[in-house]
């Protein structure tokens, strides 16, 4: 494996004429491979169909509720139970919604915006309102925060979590800064799992808004590739042992467990949020979709039998995890253009190559026929300062697809950074 960076201009010209024809079959072959969201494949979706088995006949909970009719705004008491366990915070802590856990981020935070929170200084929209990036992070949290007219602050992600020093430094100073998206484990896209320490000292800082809420977005909290999830501290508790009890929203969902349009969502927080959420969701609805929630209580049942069916994803995901890495490593390993994440479990891997050439690559890739999530996405505002950042998807082509796409990307990677190292020849 050689540098690139240390060749000469003739070297790198040579090299350029073998890659231009690696790429130009490429696209002689006329692939079309999608890459640009983290869906399950329908391999995985399978794995759940058994849950409507005898659907037609389950209609009743186990006390009695007949969920084909009106009501239960917090959740079926079972649905609520098994999320609780889930997310390991009280049965009164949680409400059961409908399939997405983003549209209930969304509504909490339209509800803050009109109505404010509890412990605020009134509507969010009244007011200069920021939030805190970390990234690169998952592109529909910044949409939200784009629509909404909150600004949005970019924090970096390190190995750990996001950079606290700023966190703590920026919110202590500035009270329009009102919240902070985390993916806590095995974050979209970059795979960190937030440590203890992080935890603690997100929920411990002082912030100069009173009403500022960690948005804790924990949708891969089982997603590993390989035995047991990572463990996590516990928001929740940490708030709570620190003295800001309002500050952590907990999300979640079965997007990635069952099925991604039709699965079960969560949030979990203190009494006072609940109660505040259902007072307004109380308005919004007469209650979820009880039947879903009681097919997903009788498939998934508790935590053994929710890490059991993810061992099955994983068995499916893995070999596409391997490949990307053997690929990448294969292509690109030690040669001073690209580094990439290697993540333990979740749906995505993040690839930075030199400064200035993501854009030019995801072109290029759609060009020979593979679809990525564009550049500077997993940016706020969709702005990548050093247009470096790319999105790997690998969980929704089939295997040979995922090494075909993997190959095709180094191939881009390695044209475009020569094309950059010969322009400052
Ligand atoms: N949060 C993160 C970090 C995600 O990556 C995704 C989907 O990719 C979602 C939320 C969407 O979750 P849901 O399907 O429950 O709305």
């Amino acid at each position: 494996m050689t540098d690139l960076r240390t060749l000469d201009a003739g070297a790198l010209r040579a090299l350029r004429q073998d890659l231009l024809a690696r790429y130009d079959a490429f696209r002689a072959r006329g692939l079309t491979l999608d890459m640009t969201r983290g869906k399950p494949s329908p391999e995985q979706l399978d794995l759940s169909l058994p849950m409507f088995a005898n659907a037609e006949t389950q209609y009743l909970s186990e006390s009695g509720i007949d969920c084909r009719n009106y009501g239960g705004l917090d959740g079926l008491p079972e649905a609520k139970r098994l999320f609780a366990e889930y997310l390991g915070v009280a049965t009164d802590e949680v409400i059961v919604g409908g399939a997405s856990s983003l549209a209930m981020m969304y509504e909490t935070i339209v509800r803050a915006v009109i109505f404010g929170v509890p412990g605020g200084a009134g509507p969010w929209g009244q007011r200069e309102t920021k939030f805190l990036c970390p990234c690169p992070g998952y592109d529909r949290h910044f949409a939200i925060c784009e629509e909404l007219g909150i600004g949005m602050v970019p924090i970096a992600l390190y190995d750990d979590g996001p950079d606290m020093d700023a966190i703590e430094d920026l919110v202590a100073r500035d009270s329009a800064i009102v919240g902070i998206w985390c993916v806590p484990k095995y974050s979209n896209p970059t795979g960190t799992v937030y440590s203890d320490a992080v935890v603690e000292r997100l929920a411990r800082m002082e912030t100069a808004a009173p009403d500022f809420r960690i948005f804790w977005d924990n949708s891969y909290a089982v997603h590993s590739f390989e035995g047991e999830p990572a463990p996590l501290r516990n928001l929740l508790e940490a708030c709570v042992a620190a003295g800001h009890p309002e500050r952590a929203l907990i999300y979640a969902s079965t997007a990635k467990i069952t099925f991604a349009g039709a699965g079960v969502s969560a949030m979990a927080a203190s009494r006072v949020n609940v109660t505040w959420s259902l007072r307004h969701m109380g308005i919004q609805t007469i209650g979820p979709d009880k039947l879903n929630q009681l097919r997903h209580v009788q498939f998934l049942r508790d935590m053994p039998t929710i890490l059991a069916h993810m061992a099955r994803h994983a068995a499916i995901m893995k070999p596409k995890f391997d490949a990307v890495q053997t690929v990448l490593g294969q292509e690109l390993g030690g040669k001073g253009i690209a580094h990439w994440t290697n993540p333990a479990g979740g749906y995505f891997v993040s690839l930075d190559t030199m400064d200035g050439c993501a854009t030019e690559v995801i072109r290029i890739a759609a060009e020979a026929g593979v679809r990525l999530t564009p550049a500077g996405s997993t940016f706020p505002y969709r702005r990548d300062p050093r247009d470096r950042n790319i999105r790997i998807a690998p969980s929704f082509p089939a295997q040979k697809e995922v090494e075909m796409a993997m190959e095709l990307l180094a191939v881009c990677i390695l044209l475009v950074s020569i094309d950059r190292l010969l322009a400052q020849a």
